[in-house]
């Protein structure tokens, strides 16, 4: 038996709270007052929906303790969609314990963090209620769905980013066992590249030879923009890369990895590709990329028609590392599309949606406290790593000047949004004792 309230985890993971489908809408708000309700419940004088143009946010406030620090936790309340439904074994929204592990939607995105932080804070408070720090907590309904809620908030109030340290659980662990920090997240660029070369498509018997065919002109373009041996064409995107300190590459060199195991069972192809000289977690974490993520355009229905497209859309992104920014990366992609279509091509780039990379100084105090709090509950110190991934909101998290602490009790197992999902009971379990652990020790400290 869990030693948590294992029922009132289930009971936030029965809302089916997925932010990007509009039937769900009621269920976000759902999931937003039960999280509401619990902050009322231990004592928080200051519970607030913040509206917005979509989801709301969370904002809570513990009772104010003078002249103690105050920590800024951060989760979300909102979850990935559940398809394909039939490779769930039980039902994404009927959390279901098997072997030690709580399978549901959201198990460990996010709203097992959440939890966690929740009931880390209710365990440090005193007889009378009363926390050792301040804690406020923002938990937001559109992580999953990129809306703009958070964003506009914080732009609009940056003084609430103003705290002495900012706590993000939506992380996980390294491997089994090692605890991780994040000290960078790269950041994403994402655009579609529309080009016509014709006014309507032709007949290949008549014009073939002649007319100048979009597909091919597209994949040319798209071909000149990434060299074979994986290094990217864009002028002046590798120049201002940061790169990882010796420390960050130390420490990466002393990650327990075996590549032919991440070759076959997470990559699942026959070999790694992309820039030589560099090695794998440099090449996932500290440099950039550019994926083909789909073309469009002639014909590609069943049998055969003989056509010369006259269009072609293709769907591209960047992911980008520290040094570069969403906006000046879309310029140079732009600029790079424009300069390799031939004159014969009309070309349009379309930025659809991005966010900036994140670097986070981890040798701030704050970054002792969670390596203690951690040692004292789990036997180690968490590992510096970097994600992959984004996390759009951290920048805005950020602002304020407090360090922001990436972490999370994630195992990466944990299929986070895919079919299973699920989390560790021991893990939400240390996670409650290393959190309120870090609130404790943290709260000495100003
Ligand atoms: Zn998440």
């Amino acid at each position: 038996m869990p030693d948590f309230d294992l029922a009132d985890l289930t009971e936030f993971l029965r809302i089916p709270s997925i932010s990007t489908l509009p039937d769900h809408a009621s269920d976000c708000r759902r999931a937003a007052s039960w999280l509401m309700d619990r902050f009322k419940r231990v004592g928080c004088p200051v519970v607030r929906l913040l509206e917005g143009d979509g989801h709301p946010v969370v904002w809570a406030e513990s009772p104010r303790v003078e002249g103690r620090p105050t920590v800024l936790c951060y989760g979300h309340y909102d979850v990935q969609p559940v398809d394909p439904l039939d490779e769930w074994i039980s039902p994404p929204f009927e959390p279901a314990v098997r072997d030690g592990k709580l399978y549901a939607r959201g198990a460990v995105d996010d709203k097992g963090q959440v939890f966690t932080l929740l009931k880390a804070y209710e365990s440090v408070l005193d007889s009378h209620g009363k926390p050792p720090l301040n804690v406020h907590f923002i938990i937001e309904g559109e992580e999953e769905c990129g809306g703009q809620v958070i964003f506009d908030l914080l732009r609009d109030q940056p003084e609430r980013t103003m705290v002495d340290a900012v706590l993000v659980a939506d992380m996980g662990y390294y491997a089994p066992g090692i605890p991780a920090v994040y000290t960078g997240l790269r950041g994403i660029c994402y655009a579609e590249i529309h080009l016509r070369t014709l006014q309507r498509d032709l007949h290949s018997g008549t014009y073939g030879g002649v007319a100048p065919n979009a597909i091919e002109t597209m994949v040319r373009l798209l071909a000149d923009l990434k060299t074979r041996s994986g290094r990217i064409a864009i002028p002046r995107l590798y120049k201002s890369v940061i790169p990882p300190t010796k420390t960050e590459r130390k420490a990466w060199k002393r990650l327990p990895f075996k590549k032919r195991q991440f070759l076959e069972e997470e990559v699942t192809g026959r070999a790694l590709t992309g820039l030589k000289g560099f090695s794998v977690l440099e090449r996932t974490w500290a440099l950039p990329t550019f994926e083909l993520h789909g073309i469009r355009g002639g014909f590609t229905g069943e049998g055969a028609k003989t056509v010369i497209p006259a269009q072609a859309v293709a769907k591209v992104s960047l992911r980008l590392v520290p040094g570069h920014s969403y906006a000046k990366a879309g310029k140079l992609l732009t600029r790079a599309v424009k300069k390799a279509a031939p004159s014969y091509a009309d070309v349009e780039v379309k930025l659809l949606h991005g966010g900036d990379p994140v670097l986070c100084d981890v040798t701030h105090p704050a970054f002792q406290v969670l390596d203690q709090a951690f040692k004292s509950v789990v036997g180690r110190t968490p590992v510096p790593v970097r994600a992959g991934g984004s996390i759009p909101v951290v920048p805005s998290l950020q602002q304020g000047g407090a360090p922001v602490l990436l972490t999370g009790i994630g195992l990466p197992d944990d299929g986070l949004h895919s079919p299973n999902e699920k989390v560790n009971l021991q893990q939400i379990s240390d996670g409650i004792q290393v959190f309120g652990r870090f609130f404790k020790v943290f709260s000495g400290r100003s």
